[in-house]
């Protein structure tokens, strides 16, 4: 270990169950983070100055100005350059820590991609906002046997769980079906700074004790709080599920479900088209879009605004269709500016 290095995390190997030999396996483990928002960013932002050896970012979205509420990483540089979460998360932490490698990934999460963008992980950590990711995460988990750390907030309110495959419960024990009816959203409810602030770093520090080899530690236990008007509780994990569909039986199905439709954004008036994806030139498609609409574009992505839906396309033909819900009005949207 070098004096920088040695100097940089003295504060943390002096604690003793972690000390230095925690630091050296962290330093050499891959930590995967579903999401840069508000709980990704923080988990981010703690774990590359932990001095985690990989850190891969997943996240399909860009920066805007209502993000920097809570999102502790982004600026407002970012917003206006309209930059890809991940891509501004890469860019911040190597001015924190130059000593961690970040891996960016531009993309969502789904069942086609998960084993490259989660395999080699050594934990996972849930930055998402929707049960259908969520329960991709855990069946991939589980099927691996990789811990995960479940987290989610919403107004004042959250929880975080860590899932250990073969050990505890897993999501799907806890959750066996996706909540119904309408659920409230970051939009319709709002949400703190400082609550998903809390969870997040609850979820980091079950990750750091993990990669550091500490998995004996990891406190299995539901965490729930809310910081506005209640009390901050922990309850006991339940016991697994024998007749649960992921852990008990195996069956693996959202996993397995190669094909997705169009999802709505959760709180975003938006809607995200996936069905399309292949290579998009998007020099090429700002001049054609030229004379409809204002048009910004960077490397990353290309945004067009018609006046009436703002469309964010990626150049794997992934887009973002904003100012709709309805996913038939976002399909036409992206026919007529982008083909079939
Ligand atoms: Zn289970």
């Amino acid at each position: 270990m070098s004096q920088t290095t040695s100097n940089r995390y003295s504060r943390q190997t002096r604690f003793a169950p972690f000390g230095p030999e925690g630091q050296a396996a962290l330093g050499r483990a891959t930590a995967v983070i579903v999401g840069c928002g508000a709980l990704g960013t923080v988990q981010a932002a703690l774990l590359a100055r932990a001095g985690v050896g990989t850190l891969r970012l997943i996240d399909r979205d860009y920066v805007e100005t209502s993000n920097l509420q809570r999102q502790v990483l982004y600026t407002e540089a970012d917003a206006e350059a309209a930059l890809p979460k991940a891509e501004a998360a890469r860019r911040h932490l190597a001015e924190a820590n130059s000593e961690v490698a970040v891996e960016v990934h531009i993309s969502d999460l789904d069942a086609g991609n998960a084993d490259e963008l989660l395999g080699g992980a050594a934990v996972i950590l849930d930055g998402t906002d929707n049960f259908e990711t969520r329960m991709l995460i855990n069946d991939f988990a589980v099927r691996e046997g990789v811990p995960w750390i479940y987290g989610a907030a919403v107004s004042s309110y959250g929880i975080a769980m860590p899932v250990l495959p073969g050990d505890s419960a897993c999501f799907r024990c806890v959750y066996p079906e996706a909540p119904s009816g309408a659920q409230p959203t970051c939009e319709t409810a709002g949400v703190l700074g400082p609550v998903t602030s809390v969870i997040a770093s609850i979820q980091a520090m079950e990750a750091i004790k993990i990669l550091a080899g500490k998995s004996s530690d990891v406190r299995r236990k539901i965490f729930t709080a809310d910081l506005w008007t209640g009390p901050m509780r922990e309850i006991g994990m339940p016991p697994r599920d024998p007749e649960c569909q992921t852990c008990g039986r195996r069956e693996f199905v959202y996993l397995d479900n190669k094909r997705r439709a169009p999802v709505s954004l959760c709180g975003r008036n938006a809607v995200q088209i996936h069905e399309k994806k292949r290579p998009l030139n998007l020099v090429e498609l700002a001049a054609r879009l030229t004379g409809l609409g204002t048009i910004r574009a960077n490397e990353f992505a290309l945004r067009f605004d018609d006046g009436e839906h703002e469309v964010t396309v990626f150049p794997d033909g992934r887009a973002i269709i904003k100012g709709t819900t309805d996913p038939g009005v976002a399909r036409s949207v992206y026919s007529r500016y982008l083909g079939n």
